[in-house]
Order: C-alpha cells, then sequence, then structure tokens
C-alpha cells in the first residue's frame, strides 16, 4: 500500500512515496527524468505525448501544444483547442496526471491509486476544486490539496524538536510563492501567505527571448514584430532560452544561436535585465512578513529555497543581501513538495478515522491492519512516539460583505481578512435599511485587498442571495446577522437571520467555475480516449 504525493508544476511535475525505510523518494519517469515537463502536445488521431516529447513539439507544431495550464485552473474562460477537441484545464491537467501516475505504477510494479496532490497556498477555492477534480478526472482517489510550502516544511522540518518559524520562498516556473509557517510538536501552522500565481522561471525565460529577439534582430535587419508573429520560431527561442537561463545558473556567459544570428548572454547581463522582476519578489516577501508581524511574528530561524528557479544564482544572493541575519537554505527544490507530499498522505492514512465506506470514496484503499502496520513502523517517531502532523491553515483570500454604510451608499466591505487562520467563525451584526423590509439582500465577495472598503472590480462574487419574507412592519435597523463559516478545508458557509422572528437563510456558495458532476463525467471521457 502506497500513497504518493504529487507536485503539479506550471512547468514541471513530480511524484514521490515514502518508501519501506521511511524516506520519501521520487519515482522517475519513463524518461527516467526526476521531473516531467508539465506540457501536453496533442497528435492527429487521439495521441498525447506528455513531458520533454511534448516539448520539443513545441518546435514543430506550437499550436498543438499547450503549457502553463495550472496558471489556467479553476477559469471557466479557457479551454484549449486541438483537432477540433475543447479540452478544460483540469482534462490538460488530468493528462498530465496520468501520465506521470503511469509512468510511477511501472516502475514501481503497483498501480498509482492514493495521493494527494499540492497547490500553491493562495489558490482560492476554485482552483483547489479543479485541482481534485484534474486527479479525479485522471482516475486518481484524491485524500487531500496540501499547500506547496507545507508539503516543503514537511519534507524539511517537521523532524524538528525546536520550535521553528520559516520562510519559504518558493519560485517555481509559473509562480511565486512565500508562506511564512511555525513548525512545532509536529504541528505546522501557515502564518501568512502572500505571491504571484503570475510570475515564475517562465518571465526570466521570456526577458531572454526578448533580450535575444532584440540583438538577432539589430544585427540582421529583421523586424521585431515578424519575429514575435512567426510561431515556430518563437516555439523554438521558448527553449533556447530556458535552457540559457539554466546554464546562466553554472557558466558565466551563454551563447544562443537563434535566426541566423548568435547571441552573446553573460550572467551580469541576465542579472540586471531580469532584476525588476526579482525585487517584485523582495517586495512581495516584505508584504506577507509585515502580515505575519501583525500576527506576532518577530524573527525567522531561515528562509527555505523552494522551487527550481531559486537555483537562479541572483535569487540567493539577493535574500542574503536583504536579510543579512537569516539563514538561507536550499530545500531540494525540485523534489521537496512532491515528497513532504507523499509524507503527509502517508501520515493521514495512519492516523485518519476511516470506515468501510471510505474505501470506496474519499479515504485511501486502506485495511485497519495496514494502518497499524503503518503507526508501528513509519517515520515521525516510531511505535507509541508516532504522532499525527497537524496542519494549520489560513484563508488566502478576504470574504467581503455588501452593506449601506453611514453615508447611504453600497459599499464592498471585508469581514474576514486573508490570512486568518482556519476553521473560523464570525458574526457581522448588521440591520435592516429601512422600515417594512421584507428581505435583505446579501451579497458575499471574495478579494486579495488588505482594505476595509473594496473596489467591487477587484472582487469575485461568491453569494447572491436574499434573507426573507421578514415579518411586516419592522422598523429601520431591525437586527440582521450575517454568520459567516470557514472549515479546515477552507469551505466557506454562510447564514443570515433575523433572530426576534427566527427567519433564517443559508446561503450556499456558488462555485461558479467549478465543473458541474455532468461536465466532469465528459472530461473524464475525452481523457479516457486519448492514448497517453
Ligand atoms: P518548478 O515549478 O519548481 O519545477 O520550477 C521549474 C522552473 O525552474 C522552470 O522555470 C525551470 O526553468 C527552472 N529551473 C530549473 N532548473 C534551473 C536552473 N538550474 N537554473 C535556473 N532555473 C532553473
Amino acid at each position: 500500500m502506497k500513497i504518493f504525493g504529487i507536485d503539479l508544476g506550471t512547468t514541471y511535475s513530480c511524484i514521490a512515496f515514502v518508501n519501506e525505510y521511511g524516506a520519501a523518494e521520487v519515482v522517475p519517469n519513463a524518461e527516467s527524468q526526476t521531473t516531467t515537463p508539465s506540457v501536453v502536445a496533442f497528435e492527429e488521431g487521439g495521441t498525447v505525448s506528455v513531458g520533454d516529447a511534448a516539448k520539443e513539439t513545441l518546435n514543430t507544431d506550437p499550436d498543438n501544444v499547450c503549457s502553463t495550464i495550472k496558471r489556467q485552473m479553476g477559469k471557466r474562460d479557457f479551454t484549449f483547442y486541438a483537432f477540433d477537441q475543447e479540452y478544460t484545464p483540469e482534462a490538460i491537467s488530468a493528462i498530465i496526471l496520468k501520465k506521470i501516475a503511469k509512468d510511477a505504477g511501472e516502475a514501481l510494479g503497483e498501480e498509482v491509486k492514493d495521493v494527494v496532490i499540492t497547490c500553491p497556498a493562495y489558490f482560492g477555492l476554485e482552483e483547489r476544486e479543479a485541482t481534485k477534480k484534474a486527479g479525479i478526472a485522471a482516475g486518481l482517489n484524491v485524500l487531500a490539496i496540501l499547500n506547496e510550502p507545507t508539503a516543503a516544511a514537511i519534507s524539511y522540518g517537521i523532524k524538528t524538536e525546536e520550535p521553528q518559524t520559516v520562510m519559504v520562498y518558493d519560485l517555481g516556473g509559473g509562480t511565486f510563492d512565500v508562506t511564512i509557517i511555525k513548525v512545532e510538536n509536529n504541528s505546522i501552522r501557515v502564518v501568512a501567505t502572500g505571491g504571484d500565481h503570475m510570475m515564475g522561471g517562465k518571465d526570466w525565460d521570456e526577458k531572454i527571448s526578448s533580450y535575444v529577439i532584440e540583438q538577432s534582430c539589430q544585427a540582421n535587419g529583421e523586424s521585431v514584430d515578424s519575429v514575435y508573429a512567426d510561431n515556430e520560431l518563437m516555439g523554438d527561442l521558448e527553449l533556447k532560452s530556458e535552457k540559457a537561463k539554466k546554464q546562466l545558473s553554472q557558466k558565466d556567459s551563454v551563447k544562443v544561436k537563434f535566426n541566423g544570428e548568435t547571441v552573446e548572454i553573460s550572467r551580469s547581463q541576465f542579472d540586471q535585465f531580469t532584476s525588476d522582476l526579482l525585487e517584485s519578489t523582495i517586495t512581495k516577501t516584505h508584504e506577507t512578513m509585515l502580515e505575519a508581524e501583525k500576527k506576532g511574528v518577530d524573527h525567522y530561524d531561515k528562509i527555505l529555497l523552494v522551487g527550481g528557479s531559486t537555483r537562479m544564482p541572483q535569487v540567493d544572493a539577493r535574500l542574503k543581501q536583504e536579510f543579512p541575519n537569516i539563514p538561507v537554505e536550499f530545500c531540494d527544490p525540485d523534489q521537496s513538495v512532491a515528497k513532504g507530499a507523499a509524507m503527509y498522505g502517508l501520515n493521514m492514512a495512519a492516523f485518519a478515522e476511516f470506515s468501510e465506506k471510505d474505501n470506496n470514496g474519499d479515504g485511501p484503499t486502506i485495511t485497519k491492519e495496514e494502518q497499524e502496520e503503518l503507526r508501528r513502523n513509519v517515520f515521525f517517531g516510531t511505535g507509541s512516539q508516532a504522532k499525527p502532523i497537524t496542519i494549520k491553515n489560513v484563508i488566502s483570500q478576504c470574504i467581503a460583505v455588501k452593506l449601506i454604510c453611514e453615508d447611504n451608499k453600497e459599499h464592498i466591505v471585508n469581514q474576514i481578512f486573508k490570512n486568518t487562520e482556519i476553521p473560523c467563525e464570525h458574526v457581522l451584526h448588521a440591520g435592516t435599511h429601512q422600515a417594512n423590509q421584507t428581505t435583505v439582500a446579501i451579497e458575499i465577495f471574495e478579494n486579495a485587498s488588505t482594505d476595509e472598503y473594496v473596489n467591487e472590480d477587484l472582487c469575485k462574487a461568491l453569494v447572491d442571495g436574499e434573507l426573507g419574507p421578514l415579518p411586516a412592519g419592522l422598523p429601520a435597523g431591525a437586527p440582521i446577522d450575517v454568520v459567516f463559516k470557514i472549515d479546515e478545508n477552507g469551505l466557506l458557509s454562510i447564514d443570515a437571520e433575523h433572530k426576534p422572528s427566527g427567519a433564517v437563510k443559508h446561503l450556499e456558495v456558488n462555485l461558479q467555475n467549478a465543473l458541474s458532476k455532468e461536465e466532469l463525467q465528459e472530461e473524464i471521457a475525452k481523457v479516457n480516449a486519448l492514448h497517453i
């Protein structure tokens, strides 16, 4: 019985399990690589390739290659078209998951079924739901969706006896995530999280591409616009730029051959023309530290570097310069997230309360005997010292409500701020606006602002509901309570009530972008029809 941790990355994915010695181990793919590019290439006749082979197709058939799909998770307005078929972000992610699960299964000689999949800490509810559905569409039993920095901290620090405050600086291929975590007594608490899910190593690649285009066009007189319009040339350059960037982590300069020219780039030039990107990660880091400070964090024991892009020497150097008193350590940049997820999954399996029925659905396919065996033999203190890992999380978005305020105008007012520890409950004591009101509109929003009053443009609507009917003849200001509850998985539920009359309304949060059951079935059928 194995439980797998899957780091479903923007640019690379990785799968790991905990071996019989209690150590987390990455399973290489069929191409003997420890990470697989999260790239999918469609071919005529329903064949798809995933990974390096798909990436190579960028050169020859870029229109049928889909990459960085993670940036589209939870969005309804995105579909990828290939050979007259539409694919949702869940379906594309499912294809990637299928490939890495299949390869790992073949390498180990057993089916990959029970998994924990990771996502950035600031993924909202819809993105998490989409990640889970991608796992289901790939035929996997998704035990949990775990935050990437928490997984990294598990693989790094859970054995630490001393309490520690750790900042996880995670710069991957397509996301930047900074998370402040407290580790103590096998409990991992996320104190604050921030970052930018549209920034990552890809942006550094693009800077190289722009530089190469500019220099090569200067040399051969070709127009920059015509190069950008040439998909094949651009596909070729994308690969070369990433390669050059990786080489610059080892060498002082590289030469890129492109469009008949050779462009030389030194590491210091590279550092210079990408410094705005690096600086923006430092700004985001300070913003998150400020949030943590408000919650009592006044010192850091270490900064953990996670994500492939932290291999760029500029990252380590800049962080040491900015935070001279905090040790900066590498945390197995490519593998720690998958390994931590596997460790968490196994720990979950060892300690969760499973009944027989769970084996058909949400729980791991594990027998009571296996569970006892796990507790006896597995890491995190063996035998009587074995302990469950407790994970405490925060919400990554603010929850707000529309109110008529003292200026007699409607405003959206934040009620629960991001980085509030969950589970949590909050009661808003409000009142009717006018006499004789028989209904009260309840509009709830999600946003990432840190202000109390938020512009509607920055908000995503979660609920558009109504409490009523209220008894006739109520005066203005009749008491209306809105109770917000967020559970440990970040799921929000809202009740509005007028206590004197007993009028209560439970309001469902509408995940507008989530696939319905029927839609998920369609995606499963599509994915299953492909030869991966
Ligand atoms: P991850 O999403 O954590 O797998 O990170 C993938 C990103 O790390 C991609 O943008 C890679 O180009 C980048 N990366 C991997 N190795 C290196 C390296 N040696 N130097 C610079 N960037 C790297």
